[in-house]
């Protein structure tokens, strides 16, 4: 059988999504059957982009022109283009920021250091780019990274989840913490798919994977209300993960 091509490229992240995904290592020998993994830096060396590509999974959010133009030359190659992690598929922490005065930001990073020089706004994929079909979180499940590459040995793209974090926290049958604990969880607005991890530990969802779509927002945020969380405390936490989100 023909080996997938595929491409995985990071642009503004920590690394932790191409990460998870070298974690599966119990996978990764059946991977390595079925995928060419033929531009891959953070695992492979030379990395050089030849050819075309079946897919390309791209880390990160776009700050800086080399990012773009490879983000766009991955485009230009590649069958699937798939914003893999929450940087790639709204921006994430590295467009927390977003809206305040860029260059008083870098100064107060970056001094007179020209490194920093040529950056940008940080941006989500999609804003330069089509985009196929994105897999959300920080990182994404590995469960998540391996149906998406088996997806892909089928020609199929992922289906995006349209359920919040709290229908899986209710699944699991976890004590709410919003309205049990008054603990400020964000599991009622943010998309699903990691199986309601944090809450099941005790910790309060900090909305890493994203909006849910179309989410009742006025029935959420009078629950917030009533638990001493106005409009303005929610929309702050929430673009932590999401810079572009709107109430
Ligand atoms: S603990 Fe959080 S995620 Fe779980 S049901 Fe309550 S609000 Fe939803
Ligand atoms: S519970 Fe919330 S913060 Fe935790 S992994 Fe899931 S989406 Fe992210």
């Amino acid at each position: 059988m023909k080996k997938m091509r595929v491409a995985i490229a990071g642009l503004t992240a920590c690394s932790g999504c191409q990460l998870a995904l070298l974690n599966c290592e119990d996978e990764l020998p059946e991977l390595f059957e079925k995928f060419a993994f033929h531009f891959f830096p953070m695992a492979c060396s030379p990395a050089l982009l030849e050819g075309e590509y079946d897919a390309a999974l791209v880390e990160g959010c776009l700050s800086m022109p080399h990012e773009k133009e490879l983000l766009l030359e991955l485009r230009k190659r590649s069958v699937h283009l798939i914003a893999l992690g929450t940087c790639a598929v709204w921006g994430g922490v590295a467009a927390l920021r977003n809206g305040e005065d860029r260059e008083w930001l870098r100064q107060q990073v970056y001094g007179h250091n020209p490194v920093a020089s040529e950056t940008f706004e940080p941006l989500p994929l999609h804003r330069v780019v089509k985009v196929d079909a994105a897999v959300t979180g920080c990182p994404p499940e590995k469960e998540e990274l391996l149906r998406l590459l088996a997806g892909l040995t089928r020609g199929a793209l992922p289906v995006g989840i349209d359920y919040p974090v709290c229908t899986e926290c209710r699944m699991r049958e976890n004590l709410c913490l919003l309205t049990e604990r008054d603990m400020f969880c964000l599991g009622l607005l943010t998309l699903g798919g990691c199986g309601a991890r944090c809450p099941s530990l005790g910790v309060p969802c900090e909305g890493c994977r994203g909006p849910v779509p179309e989410a009742n927002l006025a029935e959420a945020l009078e629950i917030y209300s009533e638990k001493g969380f106005g409009r303005i405390t929610v929309l702050d936490r929430l673009r932590r993960f999401c810079p572009e989100w709107k109430l």
